[in-house]
């Protein structure tokens, strides 16, 4: 093993901005793979938990759960990987493994608490440091392969976007015949337009603004409407037997409740920093779901990759250098990314 410590950029305190800064990694295990990663794309989750928006945040953190980059060094028990393999990694890189969840393949949901990728401490009680830095010591088990199909630049949001959308719209089997509605055009909601057309689904947008409807079209769905022209809720309610919201704001849920058929389901995986509230009545008529929805397990994760690779769904990428990711996370707040910003990680 050789790497110890790594440059990465850092968030020194709750709300600070990035700076660069080095961090440890630890020895490789013998089930280890080290990864040196190329891309690490930004996710509104870093935001929330860089302003520590869910409170409870560890500092210095080091962001960054869609990783993408190549392995460089193998533990001698690793069987999965080798030596210049394509590897990435999303959310989390450990978990409990015997629960009843780690053993069905949704490690996310582990009973134990899966170890986040960033912000969390693992069983060596030592804090987990993100993607956003140059190499990665990981667990071969809590990694997947990135088919070649993918550049590793428009593979590495699929890592959390990608999963997080694909991991609900199968869960509600979103498919031929069925009308499912993205809110959000952001970097989970353009993936799941992505994916949701590709499944066969027929895909509305649901966006603020009219802004970037000829781009929602493009990606796959085959209407869109603005949120802010209150016309949109009468001419749609009733439409959807699936509506996936992904805003990072807290939602009006009575009124999208609204949209859905008898039977249909509102799924959020947005992960707004205060709480919302609801009248019940917009679930008791029409027997609706209000459901939630987190990441995936590995294997769905590899899943979702090679069904992307088939079909091929990349992630709409602004590349950016390390020095503009605090200008980069300005624009993702005032809802300004096309779709998703991915960091070159030789530039930290
Ligand atoms: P993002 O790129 O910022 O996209 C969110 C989109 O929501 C925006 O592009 C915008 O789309 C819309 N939006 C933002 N503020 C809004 C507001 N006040 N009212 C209405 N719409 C608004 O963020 P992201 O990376 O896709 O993440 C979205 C959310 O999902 C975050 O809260 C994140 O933490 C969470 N998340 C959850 C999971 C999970 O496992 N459940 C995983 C990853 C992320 P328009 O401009 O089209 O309106
Ligand atoms: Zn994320």
């Amino acid at each position: 093993m050789s790497v110890t410590s790594v440059a990465a950029y850092a968030a020194p305190a709750p709300k600070a901005p990035l700076e660069r800064t080095t961090v440890p990694r630890r020895a490789l295990g013998a089930h280890d793979i080290l990864i040196e990663i190329k891309y690490a794309g930004i996710c509104h989750s870093d935001i929330h938990q860089v302003r520590d928006g869910w409170g409870e945040g560890i500092y210095p953190m080091v962001p960054g759960h869609e990783i993408a980059g190549v392995v460089t060094e193998v533990g001698p028990a690793v069987t999965r990987f080798a030596v210049g393999d394509r590897a990435g990694v999303g959310c989390f890189v450990d978990s409990c493994r015997e629960c009843a969840y780690c053993l069905d393949g949704q490690e996310q949901f582990c009973t134990q608490g899966m170890t986040g990728t960033y912000n969390a401490r693992g069983k060596d009680g030592e804090p987990t440091y993100g993607g956003y830095s140059t190499h990665l010591v990981v667990d071969e088990h809590y990694s997947v392969r990135i088919p070649d199909a993918l550049g590793l630049d428009v593979a590495a949001p699929l890592l959390c976007a990608g999963i997080t959308l694909y991991s609900p719209l199968r869960h509600w089997q979103a498919g031929p015949g069925k009308k499912v509605a993205i809110v959000g055009l952001g970097g989970l909601g353009h993936m799941g337009v992505k994916i949701a057309a590709a499944l066969g689904a027929e895909v509305t947008v649901l966006s603020q603004s009219l802004r970037k409807q000829e781009d929602g079209l493009r990606l796959g769905a085959s209407h869109y409407y603005a949120t802010s022209d209150e016309a949109t809720f009468s001419e749609l309610a009733g439409t959807f037997d699936l509506v996936v919201s992904t805003v990072s704001a807290p939602l009006d849920l009575d009124a999208y409740l609204g949209l859905l058929k008898v039977d249909g389901a509102l799924v959020n995986v947005g992960a707004p920093e205060e709480p919302v509230s609801l009248n019940l009545f917009s679930v008791i008529g029409g027997r609706k779901t209000l459901a939630g929805s987190m990441i995936g397990g590995i294997a769905e994760t590899q899943e979702m990759l090679d069904f992307c690779a088939e079909h091929g769904l990349g992630s709409e990428i602004e590349v950016i250098r390390a020095d503009q990711i605090n200008e980069a996370y300005e624009r993702v707040v005032s809802s300004d990314v096309r779709y998703r910003f991915v960091i070159d990680t030789s530039t930290i």
